[in-house]
């Protein structure tokens, strides 16, 4: 499997039809739990002595499929799925980090996410110093004595910076942290971190992955890489009081967190994926090479066209030759830039308000990655929670419109946007 190309694996990876009475489709196995042969067998599970399903909270045969799937595309060594993008950053983050903890994190972040890191993790004690992701060594200089993770997107959203991985990753392993990416908006089919030193990388299946904007679902991928036994880590190399006294490290190896975020992440905080949402993004993972080309290109020819708009005052693409992030897009994203165009109208705030009201194709509404086009102002919705500073840290200006650009025609896109900019 691991030779094969990114299309073959997002069709095969993870599903032998031989455990599946031969069912050519991966079946939905709705069941919350699995009969035991014996209270041996049981034991046995429990223990770990053997691997089995137990209870749907922590494994289930057609979410397994799509986590081996995600693994093999990404060239993880184990992934974990969970209920939502937010359940896979949280439980993640919340797995590996304990009161006294601190993370590095780029200031160019999802709302949700900057809001978790911002307020209601340092609650728990967790503190984050957001930096300028522009530059690799603003993360270095940020660490402290008890900072214990990098966090960063590798395509921002909404700022649509792109990384450089590689300078951050060296910062990283200098510290001796994980370090996290979430590459959601950049999808697998365009960036691996993986081959540029992400630890561990998370997407919003909700998003491109699943692509059709009908299921909620997250995953962490584990690279296999990090050495939980450096020092840092003392909840991997010491008895743990949560899982009756087994020591991770010793017993599992570089595989240490996938086995956390089950037994630890998902027993206890209960944010699993359905095995009808895993299905559904099963269904969107299959033509995710082929829709995200498309979601590319469409993105990247109504990019040049709003540039040549004298309605509109910037654009930001990284496929753009104007670009502040053009050479990082074509070092990271060289097959393609996503599908997220953002850009300014004359006339600010109001004017975005009117233009995103005149759209018809463009749906508004507050999601990315659907084969549909969306557009959303997010100075007034998504981004309307923070400080007009805040806000320009994430790269979101007054303004900005969003779109999130579907597989639609082009020419019918552009129509659908010229009406709008009639209607100022
Ligand atoms: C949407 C999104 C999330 C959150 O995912 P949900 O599935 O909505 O919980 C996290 N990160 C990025 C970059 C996103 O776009």
């Amino acid at each position: 499997m691991s030779d094969q190309k990114l299309a073959t694996k997002a069709l095969h990876a993870g599903h032998d039809t031989t455990q599946t009475l031969g069912t050519r489709a991966v079946p939905i196995y709705q069941s919350t739990s699995y009969v035991f042969d014996n209270t041996d067998h049981a034991a046995n599970l429990f223990s770990l002595a053997e691997l089995g399903f137990i209870y749907t909270r922590l494994n289930n045969p057609t979410n397994d499929i799509l986590q081996k799937r995600l693994a093999a595309i990404e060239g993880g060594i184990g992934a974990v799925v969970f209920a939502s993008g937010t359940a896979a950053i949280s439980t993640g983050l919340l797995t590996l980090l304990k009161a006294g903890d601190h993370i590095v994190a780029s200031s160019s972040l999802y709302g949700g996410t900057y809001n978790l890191l911002n307020v209601t993790l340092p609650r728990l004690g967790i503190s984050t110093t957001f930096v300028d992701a522009s530059d690799p060594e603003s993360f270095g200089r940020a660490v402290k004595e008890n900072t214990r993770a990098f966090f960063v997107e590798s395509l921002g959203n909404p700022k649509l910076d792109v990384l450089d991985l590689e300078g951050i990753s060296r910062e990283a392993k200098a510290a001796k942290v994980p370090f996290i990416v979430d590459n959601t908006v950049a999808t697998p089919a365009l960036l691996n971190p993986i081959k540029f030193g992400a630890d561990i990388v998370i997407h919003s299946l909700t998003k491109y992955i699943g692509g059709q904007g009908n299921s909620l679902g997250g995953v962490i991928i584990d690279a296999g890489n990090f050495d939980w036994a450096n020092g840092n880590f003392p909840e991997f190399t010491e008895p743990s009081a949560g899982y009756h006294g087994l020591v991770y490290h010793e017993a599992l190896g570089n595989a240490s967190y996938t086995f956390k975020l089950i037994l630890e992440g998902l027993r206890d905080f209960g944010g699993a994926m359905s095995p009808f949402n895993a299905f559904q993004i099963i269904q969107g993972l299959e033509t995710l090479p082929v829709r995200i080309k498309q979601h590319s290109e469409n993105a990247l020819d109504l990019a040049k066209w709003l540039e040549n708009r004298k309605e509109v005052a910037w654009v930001n693409y990284p496929g753009l030759d104007s670009s502040p992030y053009k050479d990082l897009a074509d070092k990271y994203l060289p097959k393609g830039q996503s599908g997220i165009v953002t850009f300014g109208i004359e006339g600010g705030f109001e004017a975005a308000k009117k233009f995103t009201d005149a759209t018809e194709i463009f749906s508004l509404l507050a999601n990315i990655g659907d084969t549909k086009s969306l557009i959303i102002h997010p100075a007034s919705t998504t981004h309307q929670q923070l400080t007009i500073e805040q806000q320009a840290d994430a790269g979101v200006s007054q303004d900005l419109i969003r779109l999130s650009v579907g597989i639609e025609n082009i020419d019918d896109l552009k129509a659908d946007l010229e009406n709008a900019f009639k209607s100022l």
